[in-house]
């Protein structure tokens, strides 16, 4: 338990309908009851039992401020697992202010950020990984991210990561009385059976590894570039995703002349892109416009995905291939425009580039899982489209008519399915930071290590050594043996009041 009682607003910054401030700490109804008032005579705060509200004013320096309520919660039922009242007023930025400077003048010291939760984890009201889900949580940038968060706060992936470590503590307890009392006639481990329950452990890991960069994904949504040279319909493309005219667009080449960007929210899962439609990628002697292009391929260069826009009217040309090889093993799709038009575009130039898995900026991706369904493309090395032909679409290549709002679910679809969200089951155990990401990453090499101790000849006792490293990395993702510099990393990135 913490001496100190803080205090800090726990809602947004700014105008809103009404502002919560949290005080919480061994003094925080007495603090409050300096500060809040009860409307109904001969009810006290003092008095208050946990979760029960009480409706009266707040005043500062003996003046009236404010209609307020008081939410109460008593030690050890609150979110902090100390005292704790909540005074929610009218969500005026003066009104705060006012109610922050009561709190304070009353004894409250400004709680740091992320203190809420840190003495909610101090206090063992909440694990590691569940504090860094409440991070999550309030940062989710989708639905389906805060879904992903909402499933660790309940302890999905403490859970698992239980499961694994008694797994690994029985095969270990196994070993050490096998390998120290020899004479006791332990039944000895049999290789295959120890190489068996450790893969499996491996297996579970491997699992949570690959969905990381899609759960990243979903939680906080992927910076989109939509790349390609002038008048391909990069424009027209964000607006269809957009739902909106948010870019200008014309039949006249050179348009856009910086990055216009725009957050949209796609799909089923509610992914967050936040689309850069950039200047058309060609050569210019316009200043203006050289220095749009320059911005174009920085945002092509740090893009978590990248949309390459490519006109399926015109024959492929050096730039269009120039483009191509830019995207060559990165999460991309070549998107083929304009495909209400006669096609002259042959795609076997771009396809090499657009074939692999392109997984480099997404850790959870995995390659031969993200081939587009073919609607009415040809196939890699194929020449250009053909009318009446049905074959299936290359590796990552879309035809699209970017006009055609009814196009707009076939290609939040293929974005799905290249970045892998649509095979996220947000319910089950995920890894939600990248602390818990480098953990896990450490405990499945030590796996793997254990493994082949055992394929090599070492013996078991060797690859016991290297589950002991296992369980040691897995502690440290539950945060029993996390470091204080850890524990430290985790709560600066939460804001005050949280
Ligand atoms: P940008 O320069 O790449 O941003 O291209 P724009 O989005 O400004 O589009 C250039 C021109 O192509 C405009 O006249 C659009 O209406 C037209 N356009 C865009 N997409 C399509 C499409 O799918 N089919 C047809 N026929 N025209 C399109």
């Amino acid at each position: 338990m913490q001496d100190t009682t803080i205090c800090a607003l726990a809602t947004p910054p700014g105008p809103g309908g009404i502002a919560v401030v949290r005080i919480s700490g061994p003094e925080a109804f007495e603090m409050a009851a300096r500060v809040f008032c009860p409307a109904s005579p001969g009810r006290t705060l003092q008095g208050a039992k946990g979760y029960t509200a009480l409706f009266g004013h707040f005043y500062r320096a003996g003046q009236r401020c404010d209609e307020t309520v008081a939410l109460c919660f008593r030690a050890p039922k609150s979110y902090t697992g100390e005292d704790v009242v909540e005074l929610s007023c009218h969500g005026g930025p003066a009104v705060v202010e006012q109610l922050l400077a009561a709190c304070r003048e009353a004894g409250a010291a400004p709680a740091g950020p992320g203190e809420f939760t840190r003495r909610a984890f101090l206090n063992g009201r909440i694990g590691l990984t569940q504090a860094e889900a409440v991070m999550g949580l309030i940062s989710a940038a989708g639905r389906q991210g805060a879904a992903l968060s909402a499933a660790a706060l309940d302890g999905a992936l403490a859970r698992e990561i239980d499961g694994l470590k008694t797994k690994l503590t029985s095969l270990l307890g196994h070993l050490d009385a096998w390998v120290d009392f020899p004479e006791e006639d332990v039944p000895a481990l049999a290789p295959g059976a120890f190489c068996a329950a450790v893969s499996e452990a491996a297996a579970v890991l491997a699992g949570l590894l690959r969905q990381y960069g899609a759960g990243a994904v979903l939680r906080r949504g992927v910076d989109t570039a939509i790349v390609g040279r002038p008048n391909v319909g990069k424009s027209t493309l964000l607006n269809l995703l957009a739902g909106f005219e948010r870019a200008i667009v014309t039949p006249l080449p050179g348009t856009t002349r910086d990055v216009v960007e725009q957050a949209v929210s796609l799909g089923g899962s509610g992914i967050r892109l936040n689309l850069a439609d950039t200047a058309g990628l060609r050569e210019t002697g316009d200043l203006i416009e050289a220095e749009g292009i320059r911005r174009g391929r920085a945002k092509l260069e740090q893009a978590g995905l990248v949309l390459a826009v490519f006109d399926a009217s015109r024959p492929a040309d050096a730039e269009d291939l120039a483009l191509a090889k830019a995207c060559e093993g990165r999460c991309a799709l070549a998107l083929l425009n304009k495909s209400d038009l006669p096609a002259r575009f042959d795609e076997g130039v771009i396809a090499p580039y657009f074939a692999g898995p392109g997984g480099a900026a997404l850790p959870g991706d995995t390659a031969g899982q993200n081939n587009m369904d073919g609607r009415d493309g040809t196939a890699a090395g194929g020449g250009a489209r053909r009318d009446g032909e049905e074959k299936p679409e290359a590796g990552r290549i879309l035809h699209l008519c970017a006009n055609d709002p009814a196009h707009r679910a076939r290609l939040a679809a293929a974005i799905e399915k290249l970045l892998g969200t649509a095979a996220v089951d947000v319910g089950a155990a995920a890894l939600v930071s990248e602390r818990q990401h480098a953990a896990a990453l450490a405990a499945k090499g030590h796996l793997d290590a254990a493994l082949a101790a055992c394929r090599e000849g070492y013996g078991l006792d060797a690859a016991g050594v290297c589950l002991e490293d296992a369980l040691a990395a897995l502690c440290e993702l539950s945060g029993e043996s996390a470091s204080e510099a850890a524990i430290e990393e985790v709560f600066s990135q939460f804001c005050v009041g949280k």
